[in-house]
């Protein structure tokens, strides 16, 4: 069961919350606050035995503005009637169902020119969302594996440089989390990084857990592109479930041989389920999902076709691989697009995004 408070709701409303539900035996109650633009929302989630527990005597309670029973199922980041949507925001940028970000830059760092080539473009068109792939999950061992925790200094420090506020990092292990906090720490806060949960660990369920229990990055959480949607979201509610529940989930494309020629079958089409069946900020990832940077006979690449593709499907945020020069990238060169496409790719994604904006009203 869900009990929202109304934003004005202070500590005294909260207990008066907790006390109720802790009068149930078998019934855990467990409080969640979700820090908002100019509204706090603050949660009591009763866990255990709730069947026996009545709603009305929640309701009733003074700033309680609505209490839902929940189904198991996704029972944080689902979007059980009556709750609103998870925005959130953090270091000054807001993530949710109306603000569209596009987080371009390495797949993986390799050189200082390339990162400042990448932010100082970035910061000629006002972005301040990147991805800056730092340690590389690789099917070959003997591929570049990523610069890992030494190039974190002077990643942060250009990233201060160029205003970048976000930058979108994937961790495989828990080093990896320690090792970007300290240095994000020893940089002074130049930036802020969202912890990016790739799609071979979309199952591993460990270190759902502990990007999960950190609280201060958020989480960009990957579908795993060999399972099911159900056990992609069941992912982020794992790290939900640790108790932070800032976290973006992002369709990247499955893994099958019926997306050929493509690097993988694009699965945007789920975007608007993704949005119905949680209450998450949706990204897509169209450089992972197409894999190549070839250009249709109408002139467009595909990757700006599949990016068009999740936008128009609801999507706000979009990954996706840029290099200064791909023929030296040394992972994922193929799918980089080129720094003059950059104003390109964001006027692509405002004209969608004003389209899709205007599509609601048919169906009114
Ligand atoms: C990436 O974004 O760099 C990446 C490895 O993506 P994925 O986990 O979707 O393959
Ligand atoms: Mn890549």
């Amino acid at each position: 069961m869900i009990i929202t408070l109304e934003s004005n709701a202070e500590a005294n409303s909260i207990d008066a919350v907790v006390q109720l539900a802790s009068r149930y035996p078998g019934v855990e109650p467990k409080t969640y606050v979700f820090p908002g633009k100019g509204a706090t929302i603050t949660e009591v989630h009763l866990l255990g035995s709730t069947q026996a527990v009545p709603t009305e005597l929640f309701e009733e309670l003074p700033l309680v503005r609505s209490v839902v029973r929940v189904s198991k199922k996704y029972r944080l980041i689902g979007r059980h009637t009556g709750t609103a949507s998870h925005a959130f925001e953090y270091n000054g940028v807001r993530f949710g169902d109306h603000e569209v970000h596009v987080f371009a830059g390495l797949c993986a760092v390799d050189t200082r020119e390339s990162v400042e080539a990448v932010m100082a473009a970035l910061a000629q068109h006002g972005v301040v969302t990147t991805r800056m792939g730092a340690y590389k999950p690789r099917t070959s061992p003997y591929d570049f594996q990523g610069l890992g925790a030494a190039c974190l200094p002077w990643v942060f420090e250009l990233a201060g440089k160029y205003g970048i506020r976000v930058i979108a990092m994937e961790v495989t292990d828990a080093r990896h989390i320690d090792e970007i906090q300290r240095a994000l720490e020893q940089s002074g806060q130049a930036t802020g990084v969202m912890l990016q949960i790739g799609t071979r660990n979309a199952q591993n369920f460990e270190l759902l857990k502990l990007v999960g229990q950190q609280r201060t990055l958020p989480v960009l959480c990957k579908r795993g592109m060999g399972i099911t949607l159900e056990e992609s979201l069941n992912a982020a509610e794992y790290i939900a479930s640790e108790g932070n529940s800032n976290i973006v989930f992002c369709l990247r494309g499955v893994k099958s041989h019926l997306g050929d020629p493509m690097r993988n079958l694009v699965d945007f089409a789920h975007v608007p389920v993704v949005r119905k069946l949680t209450r998450l900020p949706v990204c897509i990832d169209p450089s992972h999902s197409v894999g190549r940077a070839d250009v249709a006979p109408d002139g467009i690449p595909y990757i700006f076709h599949v990016v068009g593709q999740g936008i128009i499907a609801g999507a706000t945020n979009v990954l996706i691989d840029f290099h200064p020069k791909p023929e030296t990238a040394l992972c994922d060169g193929p799918q980089a697009l080129t720094l003059d496409r950059l104003p390109v790719l964001l006027e692509y994604t405002r004209r969608v995004r004003a389209a899709y904006e205007t599509l609601g009203e048919l169906f009114v």
